[in-house]
């Protein structure tokens, strides 16, 4: 059955960007006789609050949406991360990282590196710890995937059907390898999985055959695929839509604060303004 999922992270209001993406999946799962879940992404501790949360139910509800219970908190779920991580960790794809920001940057433009090159996630990782054993992590270090690796433990590189808006990004080998590099799955500072290892972990477990999301995630998405290969999940259909802007043409962010969702409702919008807003 068709099911897709809004997956906010509590770190501010929601503003009309986040209103066109879950009225769309939204949408989507009711014309398809589907579900529609929703999943709150907060493993930022320092950054979510439980008032951004309320505030994220309060304003779906508005909007007029309905979603399953219970709602999967990311939060709630830390075991299967771990779970996964091990899974990784034992066929030989992880290595334990004790970089800092700084130590990576200094690495990265070290002269026979040439100039530093810039993947999804920052800077694509020199290297440094590479040669250190997933067996030898301590609680200070950060776990990174070996891309080269993994992308050669697997007999074929991963396909996926792309709906919406097709981004210029494809899965190749060269991709993962040169743009992407040796990703974090699992954080130094907070302990937790990364975004990457989490929303995979999640999505499988919530069993969503489409996920619908805004093309600034398009980047994103092979390292997803990529990481349901390696894990044995299956590969939902990825529809990436058009963003929200604003009156300037640049995208909206959280601290867009003049267009949240919140703000329009003081001001008596109606929940058929913010469609219309939005182009639905
Ligand atoms: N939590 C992410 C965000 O708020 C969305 C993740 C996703 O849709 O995959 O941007």
């Amino acid at each position: 059955m068709f099911t897709t999922r809004f997956a906010p992270s509590p770190t501010g209001q929601l503003h009309l960007g986040h209103a066109y993406s879950a009225l769309l999946a939204h949408d989507m799962a009711r014309s398809a006789t589907g579900r529609f879940l929703l999943r709150i992404e907060d493993t930022d501790t320092a950054r979510c609050t439980p008032a951004f949360e309320a505030q994220i139910y309060d304003d779906l509800a508005w909007l007029g949406l309905t979603w399953e219970t219970p709602v999967l908190r990311q939060s709630d779920n830390t075991g299967a991360y771990e779970a996964a991580l091990e899974s990784l960790g034992n066929l030989g794809l992880l290595y334990p990282c004790s970089c800092t920001r700084g130590d990576i940057r200094r690495a990265a433009s070290a002269p026979q590196e040439g100039a530093p090159m810039h993947g999804p996630d920052g800077l694509i990782y020199p290297g440094t710890c590479r040669h250190r054993r997933w067996e030898d992590r301590t609680d200070t270090d950060a776990i990174r995937l070996d891309m080269a690796h993994a992308v050669n433990s697997l007999p074929a590189l991963p396909q996926y059907t792309e709906t919406g808006v097709h981004s210029a990004l494809r899965l190749t080998r060269a991709h993962l390898t040169d743009e992407v590099g040796d990703i974090v799955l699992a954080r130094r500072d907070t302990k937790t999985a990364s975004y990457h290892l989490s929303v995979v972990v999640d999505d499988a477990e919530q069993g969503i055959t489409h996920v619908i999301r805004g093309k600034d995630l398009a980047t994103a998405t092979p390292i997803h695929v990529l990481l349901q290969a390696l894990l044995g999940l299956p590969t939902p259909t990825y529809h990436h839509h058009d963003l929200i802007r604003d009156d300037d043409g640049k995208r909206l962010a959280k601290r867009d604060d003049a267009r949240a969702i919140a703000l329009y409702r003081s001001e008596g919008s109606t929940p058929q303004d913010i469609r219309r807003m939005v182009g639905l």
